[in-house]
């Protein structure tokens, strides 16, 4: 068995997430093995999101600090307090993001696709209506 030698500490491309985020990965599939779970600890700025996105095999999402705020299409907004797992399904488009006037850190877990290339497809941005709709 080995300490793993984990990427450092990364921004999120400005593409893919408004405001500033940063990920630690503290799980990656190993080499030479059939693995396909990433864990990552996720770190929003306040009123931080991502774009619009969905994952090929779901998304497990345990928020460990601030208050989170989850989108879907349906135009809900979910607020996730720490402790909490939040769900999304495969192929269910979301956002993720750190309510306004507070950080926001989270734990995700997902797995790769059958083609890792289709692991998390991607979209638009999140538009203040968005991130403004009704709460769940
Ligand atoms: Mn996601």
């Amino acid at each position: 068995m080995d300490i793993l030698n984990l990427p450092p500490t990364a921004k999120n491309p400005p593409e893919l997430f408004a405001g500033d985020a940063w990920v630690d990965y503290l799980a990656v599939p190993q080499p030479g093995t059939d693995q396909r779970a990433t864990v990552a600890k996720v770190r929003f700025a306040p009123g931080a999101r991502t774009a619009w996105h969905s994952h090929a095999r779901g998304q497990f999402l345990h928020v460990t600090d601030g208050v989170a705020w989850f989108g879907t299409r349906d135009g809900e907004v979910v607020e996730v307090r720490p402790g909490q797992t939040l769900y999304t399904p495969p192929g269910q488009e979301h956002w993720h993001a750190a309510a306004e006037g507070c950080f926001m850190e989270h734990i995700a877990l997902m797995e790769a696709g059958d083609d890792p290339a289709t692991s998390v497809t991607w979209g638009e941005h999140v538009t203040d209506d968005d991130f403004h709709g009704p709460r769940a």
